[in-house]
C-alpha cells in the first residue's frame, strides 16, 4: 500500500489506543450501566444492594494458544479461568458463563468434547454455570470467546478509576510465571520441530508450566477480602504484566505510583528458569502477563490487616499524578514503568 493512503493502520494507536478510540463513541443511554467500556467488567445496576458485572474475552489460536502444545481440555479451563479473573477483579461473584465457539473441520466431535470438559471442571470448580453460547464455523483456527457474568453489591465493586494517592499498592501470589511457562513451550517445540525424535523434557518445570497452561481466577483473594472487611480502592487483575496493569490504575484513578523491584514477588523457580533464558526476572514480571493474579490498592489504614499475610505482597505506593509510575530498581535507581504487555495488535 501507498505510504499516502488516508487508512491509519491499528498499529499506530495499538490495542489500547483503539478501545479508547472505540469507548468516544460509545455513549451510555441507560441510567443503569453503571461502567461501561474501561474496566476489567461493566457494572450494571440492578437495584441499590445488587448489581450485575459482565466481562468478555476471546482467545484465538495461533494468537493466544498454540495447539502443538496446549492440551484441549488445559484450553477450556483457562479459556473459563482468564474470563472468570475478570469479575473476581471486580470484588464480584461469577455466576454464569456464554461459550461462543468458532470451529473448522479439522477439530472432531471429542475434540469439542474434551475442550467442554475443561470448561465444565472451571465451571464446577467455581461453582458457575455455563447457560448459553454460540456455535460457528471458522476457515482457520480455533476461537473460543467467553462472556462472564457475576453479581456484587455495589458498595464493595472495585474499580481502576477509585485509587488515591498515599494508598497502598498489593498484588495477591507471584508474578511472571506464565510468561516462562509459555518460553519452556516455545523451547521445546523448536526442538521438537527441528527433531521430531526428541521427546519434550517437561517433568521439572510443573509449576511454571501450570501456570501458563491451566492457570486459576484468584477467587480466595475476593474471598479473604471480605473476611479481612477490606474493599481495596482499586483492583485489575494482572492478565497483560505488572507494568500494563499499574499504568491502568494511575492513568485511571490520575495518580502516580512507585513500584519497588525488590519487593515483586517471583517463584524461586521461576528465577531459576529466567537464568536459563538469559532474561531478568523483573521483566517477566513486568511485562509477562498471564499470570491472573489480583493488583489492588488499598487505604494505609488498612495495612496492619495484611500484616504476614502469605497470600499477599506489598509492592508500592501511590503518589501524585505528577510523579508519574516508576519502578524503583535494586540498585536504587528509578526508571519509568512502560507498558509492553501482551499486545497481539502490535505482534503481527
Ligand atoms: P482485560 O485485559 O481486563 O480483559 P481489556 O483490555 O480487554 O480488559 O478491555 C478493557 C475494556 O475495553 C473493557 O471494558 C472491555 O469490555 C472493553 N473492550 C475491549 N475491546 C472492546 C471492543 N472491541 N468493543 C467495545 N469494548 C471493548
Ligand atoms: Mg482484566
Amino acid at each position: 500500500m501507498s505510504e499516502n493512503n488516508k487508512f491509519t493502520p491499528i498499529k499506530t494507536l495499538g490495542e489500547y489506543g483503539l478501545i479508547d478510540r472505540i469507548k468516544l463513541n460509545a455513549r451510555n443511554k441507560n441510567k443503569n450501566t453503571t461502567k461501561g467500556i474501561g474496566d476489567d467488567a461493566a457494572v450494571i445496576a440492578i437495584s441499590k444492594n445488587e448489581s450485575v458485572v459482565i466481562s468478555a474475552d476471546m482467545l484465538i489460536e495461533g494468537v493466544h494458544f498454540d495447539l502443538m502444545y496446549t492440551p484441549l481440555l488445559h484450553l477450556g479451563y483457562k479459556a473459563t479461568t482468564s474470563n472468570l479473573s475478570d469479575i473476581y477483579a471486580m470484588n464480584a461473584k461469577p455466576e454464569q458463563i456464554l461459550v461462543s465457539i468458532a470451529i473448522s473441520n479439522k477439530f472432531s466431535v471429542e475434540a469439542i468434547e474434551e475442550i467442554y470438559q475443561g470448561i465444565k471442571k472451571a465451571c464446577d470448580f467455581y461453582a458457575v454455570d455455563l447457560v448459553g453460547g454460540d456455535t460457528t464455523s471458522s476457515t482457520t483456527g480455533l476461537v473460543i470467546s467467553i462472556t462472564a457474568i457475576g453479581r456484587a453489591n455495589p458498595r464493595n465493586i472495585t474499580y481502576r478509576n477509585t485509587a488515591k494517592k498515599g494508598d497502598v499498592l498489593m498484588v495477591s501470589g507471584d508474578l511472571g510465571s506464565a510468561y516462562l511457562g509459555l518460553q519452556i513451550l516455545e523451547r521445546e517445540k523448536a526442538v521438537f520441530t527441528e527433531n521430531p525424535n526428541m521427546q519434550p523434557q517437561l517433568n521439572e518445570y510443573q509449576y511454571l508450566l501450570q501456570r501458563q497452561l491451566r492457570p486459576e481466577a484468584r477467587k480466595d483473594v475476593v474471598k479473604m477480602l471480605e473476611e479481612m472487611q477490606v474493599v481495596p480502592t482499586a483492583m485489575i487483575d494482572v492478565s497483560d504484566g505488572l507494568a500494563s496493569e499499574v499504568l491502568h490504575i494511575c492513568q485511571q484513578s490520575k495518580v502516580g505510583a512507585i513500584v519497588y523491584e525488590e519487593k515483586i514477588p517471583i517463584d524461586p523457580s521461576a528465577v531459576e528458569v529466567s537464568c536459563d533464558f538469559n532474561i531478568n526476572p523483573t521483566t517477566c514480571a513486568m511485562n509477562g502477563g498471564e499470570d491472573y493474579e489480583l493488583l489492588f490498592a488499598i487505604n494505609l489504614n488498612d495495612l496492619s490487616k495484611f500484616k504476614n499475610h502469605p497470600h499477599f505482597t506489598v509492592l508500592g505506593e501511590l503518589v501524585s499524578e505528577e510523579k508519574g509510575a516508576k519502578l524503583k530498581l535494586k540498585g536504587g535507581n528509578s526508571c519509568k514503568i512502560i507498558a509492553q504487555g501482551w499486545n497481539s495488535l502490535l505482534e503481527k
